[in-house]
């Protein structure tokens, strides 16, 4: 055990250059260096492939990671060999005399590291081959792909749940970024046939403060936010075109430099809006869901939302926009039984399966018990990702606790405002 604690950090520090493991990684490499199967939850730049690549090591042998594009297996492999480590990728955007090379080297145990498409992977041959090496390892990168639910289904992913019967013996890690609980149970289900060790971690955004008011003006309330924070960047989710519109405009009129964002406007006028908004400092965009993907700037100080979202993950991903530089930012949610009743319809009227409904419902569900809490917020929020934590000093609740105010989370939302 001290003995492959310390090859354990020798790998750490001399393959790839760390000097520490991140928060997470490490009972993730722990469980897959002991052989067994691991779902490994963190967000994305958390440092997920080190969690595969360095038991992979450590076990000996060759690992196989099954990635879904060509770009980002061909962007590891060339990380890998940078740091000098014999990975290589097989795939369709190389001509077939290159992938036979690799190939080569892969039998004569000259590659620790393999990448493969799934479709590459299950292949009968393919397997059948690969059941003849000393295989050591087997990692599903983005493993949320084989949800049917996500918007990055792959039906290639579906076939990977025979991977356990073709290597009994070889641990199985699942990783991805998502904080979904469904797709989690869908990844459990589809790829380990069940319950498996899930360790989560990272979610945490401690410098974002975390405040619920009780929804009453909510353009009033708005205003007055906008106003306790001059001249900072910030983002204002509102649930519709309309509202986008009108806000940005009221905020306009109070020389606030406002601008909205939505998929009704032409993508030549989104593009200059979120070309300014990344720019300029001050700025303030008024945004449907439509905005924020991929949206990388540092500083922004604040995110409110003028009206529910739609779920847990929705928001968090949503206040995950403020605060990238670690510095002190809000979120400041309105919260108003009505936006409720309006998110239950649409989930209702939704065209699509009982099931369906039924999950988004839940999911509605879970953010109403994060916005009704007499409890840390933050910890309800990271306990849905199922990452447990303390209560966090930067929330409402920690700041202000309900038994000062009133006990009753409704009679508190009443007098909140
Ligand atoms: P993810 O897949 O979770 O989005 P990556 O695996 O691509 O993240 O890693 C993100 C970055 O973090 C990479 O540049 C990687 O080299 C770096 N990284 C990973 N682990 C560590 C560590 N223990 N110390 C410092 N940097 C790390
Ligand atoms: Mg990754
Ligand atoms: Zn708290």
């Amino acid at each position: 055990q001290i003995d492959q604690d310390s090859r354990k950090f020798a790998v750490l520090r001399e393959a790839f250059g760390f000097a520490a493991f991140r928060a997470g990684q490490e009972p993730i490499v722990d469980a897959l260096i002991d052989g067994r199967n691991v779902l490994a939850i963190m967000p994305t730049g958390a440092g997920k492939s080190l969690c595969y690549q360095l038991p992979a090591l450590v076990r000996g042998g060759l690992a196989i990671v099954v990635s879904p594009l060509i770009a980002l297996m061909d962007d590891q492999v060339a990380a890998l060999k940078l740091a000098g480590l014999a990975a290589e990728a097989i795939h369709s955007g190389k001509t077939r005399e290159v992938n036979v090379a690799i190939w080569r080297r892969v039998v004569r145990g000259a590659v620790r590291l393999l990448y493969l498409s799934p479709e590459r992977l299950m292949a009968p041959r393919m397997l059948a081959a690969l059941r003849r090496l000393p295989v050591c390892l087997i990692a599903i990168d983005e493993a949320h792909c084989i949800s049917q639910w996500g918007h990055s289904f792959r039906a290639d992913y579906l076939g990977l749940g025979a991977l356990r019967e073709a290597f009994p013996d070889v641990p199985l890690a699942a990783v991805t970024a998502t904080a979904d609980r469904a797709t989690r149970d869908e990844i459990c289900d589809r790829l380990f046939g069940g319950a498996v060790e899930t360790i989560v971690c990272g979610f945490d955004r401690p410098n974002i403060r975390l405040t619920v008011l009780a929804k009453s003006n909510a353009q009033r309330q708005i205003e007055r936010l906008v106003r306790e924070r001059p001249g900072e960047s910030g983002i204002i989710y509102r649930i519709s075109r309309r509202k986008v519109e009108e806000t940005a405009a009221a905020l306009q009129g109070l020389g606030v430099r406002a601008l909205p964002y939505h998929a009704g406007m032409s993508v030549a006028e989104r593009a200059a809006n979120q070309e300014t908004f990344l720019a300029e400092a001050g700025v303030v965009m008024v945004a449907t869901v439509a905005f924020g993907m991929g949206i990388d700037k540092s500083n922004v100080r604040y995110v409110i939302h003028g009206d529910v979202p739609g779920s847990l993950e929705a928001y968090y991903q949503e206040i995950g926009r403020a605060g990238r530089d670690g510095a002190p930012s809000d979120a400041v949610m309105l919260y108003g039984r009505e936006d409720v009743r309006t998110r239950r319809r649409f989930i209702e009227e939704q065209d699509c399966d009982e099931e369906r409904k039924r999950i988004e419902a839940l999911r509605l569900e879970a953010l109403v018990g994060f916005c009704e809490t007499t409890s840390c917020r933050r910890q309800v929020l990271l306990g849905y990702f199922g990452e447990a934590s303390g209560p966090c000093g930067n929330c409402d609740i920690c700041l202000v606790p309900p038994q000062f105010v009133d006990a009753t989370p409704a009679a508190r939302l009443a007098i909140d405002m």
